[in-house]
């Protein structure tokens, strides 16, 4: 459903809590250094960042001041060792959404996950309508005709992300880094196949996903 950077050098904690969340159906990318964390995150369109605050090189808390420096409202969630309140603190202050003390439980973190995604949501995006077609972002619902959309993560994903902006262009590179890790494979026509079951759950009520050929897609906001 969601793109999540977990930012952990510790290689059996980053497996671990890898595999958790994409059994939760979570696309996940995983960064083992400060400064890799923040070109991903500020390159890529994630929807939550777990920030991990002891890593080989810069500080967690660097990395989410830098962040924050830069613009970014990406929810984070600061994953810790160190048992200290002035910790929590800092990390607060710096712009953490919230703070978990590890060791933790993965169930625990998987509902704090959602709770800050679905916050985020909610702020950042209220339904969007397109003809018979409503969104609810902070759901991760559609429904056509008051009818809900049976969508798989992926079809999601690529309908959230034209339906962000009706009738304007998203490029096929951006849709396939939205829908896909990066150390995921990408098949050349993957996009395309998303795209095309998408069209055909539309149809025949719901707005046209337009091509615009060699460059990407439009949602035909009429
Ligand atoms: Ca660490």
């Amino acid at each position: 459903m969601a793109r999540i950077l977990l930012v952990e050098d510790d290689p059996a904690l980053a497996r671990g809590v890898s595999a958790m969340l994409r059994s939760k159906n979570y696309t996940v990318d995983v960064a083992e250094y400060g400064e890799d964390a923040l070109e991903a995150a500020l390159g890529e369109p994630y929807a939550l960042i777990a920030l991990d605050l002891g890593l080989p090189d810069i500080d967690g808390i660097e990395v989410l001041r830098r962040l924050r420096r830069s613009g970014s409202k990406i929810p984070v969630l600061v994953l810790s060792a160190r048992d200290a309140v002035e910790d929590r603190v800092t990390g607060l202050d710096h712009g953490a959404d919230d703070y978990m003390l590890k060791p933790f439980d993965p169930s625990e973190m998987e509902a704090r996950i959602r709770a800050l995604l679905r916050r985020s949501a909610g702020e950042a995006s209220p339904l969007v309508t397109i003809g018979d077609l409503v969104i609810d972002p902070a759901r991760a619902t559609a429904t056509l005709g008051g009818t809900v959309l049976a969508l798989r993560r992926r079809e999601w994903a690529v309908l959230e992300r034209l339906a962000a902006r009706p009738g304007k262009l998203v490029s096929k590179e951006r849709l396939a880094a939205e829908i896909f890790g990066y150390d995921e494979p990408v098949a050349p026509n993957a996009v395309e196949v998303y795209v095309a079951r998408l069209r055909r759950k539309l149809e025949p009520d719901g707005p046209e996903i337009r091509t615009v050929r060699g460059l990407g897609y439009l949602i035909d906001p009429a």
